[in-house]
């Protein structure tokens, strides 16, 4: 028995020195760190311990990690150079950036821990290692009916180099919409992987939160209608100054975090369409639960809730084309309350108990809450036409503002109305008062954003102009 742990550990020894050296590339590709990034993100992005980054790191102060600092990371045998992030915009594709970085899939999905194609989604920060091959930056996108040969002759390369990059094994013809790369440097006009009828689309803002409101802008061709989807909301577009067109779309406070289709449609002006469709991602907007809430039962009886609920989403859905508010929102009570008093904000998850009973409704607070005492002047966040004005058993005396494009304030409670229907109004005039009326606790003012048939978050509205 201690013969053969002997001759074992002989064998042993005679095979060490014949290991490859690793003296060149000791620890591994080499990460620059970017701004918000902490060695705790750093380590966890790269699944490592804290420990074993500082370990193949030797000599960094672990308390002043500076931005474009080189860090090595270990445990990536075979990858060296540098591992640079990559923001995954519309357009971008999986295999494209397969395509472009001549980087294995097997290595990108190791790098980013990818169980499927179906993790790459716009808003996501990807790694992608930049190594010594030559990187294929000039995007071509086939049309219907264009064989790879005429595609290569107007790219000035061959169908050989073609198949090569794009890793097209045994496929002669070229994929109507797909997003091919050749040698070359970048070019200025349709950059981005979309069709034809598109020249470009973004997407501002990203990830979008729950309670986000979502600003797709789109430049395509002449005489283009767009449509589209996103989550499953169909999209409106509008014309800007600019030439562009532009879509808000309100993403719903309890919809599960997670990535989510975003369709664009283009209709040509011969009737045919030319689609595109990628999945983005939707964080969760992190709202805190509020404390049960007793309420009179009568205001959760779906019997007096649901015909107000219908009746409000009927109001809310249309989207009238013309634009009546410019620039950002402001407080609807900064008559009276400091912009940044709120006593209840959008999104907090809520559970009504009918006092009495055992009925109860589950729910979200969906617009934010201003403290203040009855008869205080409420005053439009932004200019439209006053739609609705009366009262409901739920929202108490209830006013609907439209600004146009699909966005509508709501208003809560009020004691009294100072506006008609029909009712032209400007950005800060009194348009009611405020009281407690309808399912309250005690008078204040509740101010509602919906965008596109969902509620949003009122607060990002106050914070920056739309779109
Ligand atoms: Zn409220």
């Amino acid at each position: 028995m201690r013969k053969r742990i002997f001759l074992i550990f002989l064998v042993a020894l005679f095979l060490t020195p014949l290991k490859p050296a690793r003296a060149q590339n000791p620890a591994g590709p080499i990460y620059i760190v970017q701004s918000g990034d902490s060695l705790y993100s750093i380590a966890a992005r790269f699944s490592l311990t804290i420990d074993e980054l500082l370990a193949a790191n030797e000599g960094i102060d672990p308390n002043a990690l500076a931005i474009g600092q080189q860090l090595i990371i270990p445990g990536l045998e075979g990858i060296t150079g540098i591992l640079d992030t990559q923001f995954i915009n519309f357009g971008d594709s999986f295999r494209g950036l397969m395509r472009q970085t001549q980087v294995s899939e097997s290595l990108f999905r190791k790098l980013n821990h990818l169980v499927s194609p179906s993790e790459f989604y716009v808003g996501a920060n990807m790694i992608v290692p930049i190594q010594d091959q030559a990187q294929y930056n000039k995007r071509i996108s086939p049309v219907t009916g264009e064989s790879m040969l005429e595609l290569a002759v107007k790219n000035s390369t061959n169908v050989w180099a073609l198949r090569h990059i794009n890793q097209l094994d045994g496929s002669w013809a070229s994929l109507p919409g797909d997003t091919l790369y050749a040698e070359g440097e970048a070019e200025n006009t349709n950059i981005s992987g979309l069709p034809p009828a598109f020249i470009n689309a973004e997407i501002r803002d990203l990830p979008i939160k729950q309670g986000g409101t979502g600003i797709i802008t789109v430049n395509t061709l002449p005489d283009v209608t767009l449509g589209g989807l996103l989550v499953d909301h169909p999209l409106r577009f509008f014309p800007q100054e600019d030439g562009s067109q532009v879509a808000l779309q309100g993403i719903h406070a309890l919809l599960e975090p997670g990535v989510y289709p975003l369709r664009l449609d283009a209709t040509l002006a011969d009737g045919t369409m030319q689609s595109y469709e990628q999945l983005i991602l939707i964080i969760s907007g992190n709202y805190p639960d509020d404390p049960l809430l007793y309420v009179d039962p009568a205001t959760i009886d779906s019997a007096s809730t649901e015909p107000e609920q219908l009746e409000l989403e009927a109001l809310t859905a249309p989207a009238s084309p013309t634009k009546l508010w410019s620039g950002t929102f402001i407080s609807p009570a900064i008559a009276y309350a400091e912009s940044t008093y709120f006593t209840s904000r959008y999104g907090n998850r809520r559970t009504y108990i009918g006092q009495g009973t055992d009925l109860s409704l589950d729910g979200f607070h969906s617009g934010l809450d201003f403290g203040g005492g009855d008869g205080l002047p409420i005053t439009a966040p932004a200019s439209g036409v006053v739609i609705f004005a009366g009262p409901w058993t739920v929202r108490g005396n209830a006013t609907i503002i439209d600004h146009g494009w699909g966005v509508y304030s709501g208003f809560w409670h009020q004691s009294a109305f100072q506006v008609q229907v029909g009712q032209t109004v400007n950005q800060g005039d009194v348009i009611g008062l405020v009281g407690g009326t309808g399912r309250v606790t005690g008078a204040h003012l509740h101010w509602e954003l919906w965008v596109n048939g969902i509620q949003v978050d009122p607060l990002d509205w106050l914070n920056q102009p739309y779109p």
